[in-house]
Formats: structure tokens, C-alpha cells, sequence
């Protein structure tokens, strides 16, 4: 009692500074204020999970006596101020984190949010193998990003059998609603198969890329949803695609040779569309041949062998980072459209390869935050990091001119995901 009563006071106390901190943020510069957000970013995922284990450790009885609820998950949801379903289940996924070891080791520490501890811990009952990969992944990719790794790593688990059962659930699950919204304007929400699901994403992502890059240059500024929205419109009215798209966005499906072959996935291997999921094989064969998808046949070919002493991309160099980098590499971010790519570990100009170990890929904010500004990029494929410049660094010292024109960029990412190599402008390589 002695230690729970001292821990409290700790825990008010800390709360109390907190309060005090986030009172003091207008007196913060620029600077002072994004290292406050991560600080308190932290101290928000760890309360977060100190929280869920609080109510863990207090369980339904705890809850009923002490707590005047129902239950734990009620509990939780009038301390948090969430609906009683949502909070059950992220009381279920801290329950599940705090049985694998690496998973509990986050969550203690801070390192995953309760969408990504979700992710994670749900993952964790298929496949709790992958659960290591996971959480690092977690801190280097986006949410969507995760549970894609995270549907792959349970796929690879449980096997082809596994998956056409999901698909066909899906199948029997699959519904379009186009109604009128309430406040005027039409709502449309799906549910598709995987397999049809990747068909639709892909026209509508290469509709979306022609529509923002045809508004770009009419210099009409529009938001990806935005563009997406048209896309669909264009789409449906026949439209949209008619037009040849700069760098038609493709969706990447990776597949073991042997898989192919035999017609099913058996452990550890995969058949994985990216960022969309796991599909069957035979629906894989079906896909063949879809203009908006890349087969990638993994065989043991090694691209890193591939180099090139020009700034031209091999077309294989680029679908092999594609692969890698299906999104900007810089963690979190999770941006998949209108990539570019960079010679992140040495400049071209300065002797750089253009080969995948001196090549990524990021989107344009963050491509020139590195390239204009000194931002750098350290780490390597897996295990990224996005620094600051370096203090007196040249970028800092002598700020490079102005940002690119938004035309002026949309020529330079020209190789962004196009299907004929581009020659990289020096304007989007040089990399510190
Ligand atoms: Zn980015």
C-alpha cells in the first residue's frame, strides 16, 4: 500500500508538471515548440499504456468496487472519454502486448501509439514470430504501413488455405453504399475482395495521378482527395484514363517464384499486393497483366548488383526501390504518391552510384527539406532516421535558393513511378 500511495503521488505530480509545461508552450520559440510535441508525443503513448495497464491490474472487480462501473471497459471508456467498444478492445490489445515480450517492451517504454499497439498486438495472437519486426517497423512506417506488414506476417503464418478463406468471407461481405449525405452532397463507402479491391485502387490511383498532375499544370493547387474525388467522377462517367499519366502509380505484387509455380504459398513465403495485402495466388495470376500492377517474381536475384555511373535509373533499379520503398522512406511519414527519388547516401555530383544502396525514395516536401535545407537521412532500408541539419552546415549556413516552383518539381519527380527511366534533374539530388 506504502508503494502504491508513493507512486501515486509521482504519477499526480508528474501530471501536475505537464499541466504547468503545456501552459508555458506560447513562451517557446519554433524550435523549442517541435521538441515540446515530441516530448509530450512520448509522454502521451506512455500514459496511453500505463492507463490500459493500470485498468489491467485492476480488472472487472477493481472496476465494480472502486471505480463505480460496470466493468474494466467501462471503466476506461468514462476515464478516457470513448465509446465502451473502442476502449475494450484497446484493453485487449494491451492484455495480448503484455504477453509477448518484445510487444510488452514497447508498450512500456512508449514506442507505440494504441492504433499501432492494436496493430501489433492483433498480429501477435496469429503470428507472435513477427511481433519483433512489427514494432520496429512501427516506428519507421506509417499506421497503414503496419497493418499491411501486419495482414502480410499473419498471411505467411497461416498459409494460402487461410487466405482464400478470408477472401471469400470478404466476398460474401462485400457491399457499395452511394447515398445522399445527410448534409447534402453524396456519400460513397466499399467494401471489396482484395484482389478486385487492388483493381479499382489501381485505375483510381493512375485516374488520380493524371487529374493532379493535368491541375498542376493549369497551376490549380489540389489536395490528393481532392484529386481522387475527380478521379472517380472521370472514371465512372468513362473518362480518365485516356490520357497517358507522367508516372503512373503502380501497385507493386510480390510473389515467390515457387508460390507461383505451385499454385499456393506455403511457409514464409509470400504473395503480398503492397499496401493493399495479401491475395491468393490464383487471384495473383489473375492480376497478371493488369496495366496498373507490377509483378515482382522473387527468385534470390540480386539487385544490388545493378549500378549504374550515370543519373539515370535503370528500370530495374527503379522497380527493385519502388519494392523496397514503397513509401517516403522518412519515418512516419507514409506518403506513397508522386515519390521521388534521391541519392541519399552520397550526391551523384559528388561521385554518388546510382545504385539501390545509394538510392530512396521521398516525397517532394521531405525530398526538399533535404536537398534546400540540410535535413539528412541516416540509417539505411529498415532502420531510417530523419536528422536535422547539422549546426553550420552549409544548407544552414548559405540557405539555398528558393524552393522549386510546384511545375518545376513536377518535371524534377519525373521518375517519381514513371515506366521509362528518367534522367534525375540536378535540382532534386543534390544530398548532403
Ligand atoms: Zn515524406
Amino acid at each position: 500500500m506504502e508503494h502504491g500511495t508513493r507512486v501515486l503521488a509521482q504519477v499526480r505530480q508528474a501530471a501536475a508538471l505537464l499541466e504547468a509545461a503545456s501552459r508555458s508552450i506560447p513562451d517557446a520559440n519554433e524550435k523549442e515548440a517541435v521538441e515540446l510535441a515530441r516530448a509530450f508525443a512520448r509522454a502521451e503513448k506512455l500514459a496511453m499504456a500505463a492507463t490500459r495497464r493500470a485498468l489491467l491490474r485492476a480488472g472487472d472487480d477493481g472496476a465494480r468496487h472502486h471505480g463505480g462501473e460496470r466493468d474494466m471497459a467501462s471503466l476506461a471508456a468514462s476515464l478516457c472519454g470513448t465509446t465502451v467498444a473502442k476502449a475494450g478492445k484497446g484493453l485487449r490489445s494491451a492484455r495480448a502486448l503484455e504477453t509477448v515480450t518484445s510487444g510488452r517492451a514497447a508498450f512500456l517504454d512508449g514506442s507505440l501509439s494504441l492504433d499501432q499497439a492494436q496493430v501489433v498486438a492483433d498480429a501477435a495472437v496469429a503470428a507472435p514470430a513477427a511481433t519483433p519486426e512489427l514494432v520496429a517497423a512501427a516506428g519507421q512506417t506509417s499506421l497503414s504501413g503496419l497493418r499491411a506488414r501486419a495482414a502480410a506476417a499473419i498471411a505467411a503464418k497461416r498459409g494460402e488455405e487461410a487466405v482464400q478463406d478470408r477472401e471469400r468471407r470478404l466476398a460474401a461481405r462485400r457491399f457499395c453504399h452511394i447515398q445522399a449525405a445527410p448534409g447534402g452532397g453524396v456519400r460513397v463507402e466499399a467494401l471489396l475482395p482484395t484482389a478486385e479491391g487492388a483493381a479499382l485502387l489501381g485505375a483510381v490511383a493512375h485516374a488520380t495521378d493524371v487529374v493532379w498532375r493535368s491541375a498542376r499544370q493549369r497551376g490549380c493547387n489540389l489536395s490528393m482527395d481532392q484529386a481522387r474525388a475527380d478521379a472517380l467522377v472521370a472514371l465512372c462517367r468513362g473518362g480518365g484514363t485516356s490520357e497517358p499519366a507522367g508516372g503512373s502509380p503502380d501497385l507493386i505484387l510480390t510473389v515467390d517464384a515457387a508460390a507461383l509455380v505451385r499454385g499456393e504459398v506455403r511457409d514464409g513465403e509470400q504473395c503480398v499486393i503492397d499496401g493493399v495485402g495479401p491475395v491468393p495466388v490464383a487471384h495473383a495470376r489473375s492480376l497478371l497483366g493488369e496495366a496498373f500492377l507490377t509483378m515482382c517474381v522473387t527468385d534470390g536475384q540480386d539487385v544490388r548488383t545493378l549500378t549504374s555511373t550515370n543519373r539515370v535509373v535503370p528500370a530495374r533499379v527503379r522497380k527493385a526501390l519502388m519494392l523496397r520503398d514503397p513509401a517516403c522512406v522518412v519515418p512516419g511519414c507514409g506518403q506513397r504518391m508522386h515519390l521521388e527519388i534521391d541519392h541519399w547516401r552520397l550526391d551523384f555530383g559528388r561521385g554518388g552510384l546510382t545504385a539501390i544502396d545509394n538510392l530512396c525514395r521521398l516525397c517532394a516536401p521531405h525530398h526538399r527539406l533535404k536537398t534546400r535545407t540540410g535535413w539528412r537521412l541516416d540509417g539505411g532500408p529498415g532502420r531510417w532516421r530523419w536528422l536535422p541539419p547539422r549546426r553550420g552546415s552549409p544548407a544552414q549556413a548559405a540557405p539555398a535558393g528558393p524552393l522549386p516552383a510546384p511545375a518545376a518539381a513536377a518535371a524534377a519527380d519525373s521518375t517519381a513511378a514513371g515506366s521509362t527511366p528518367v534522367a534525375l534533374g540536378p535540382a532534386v539530388s543534390s544530398s548532403h
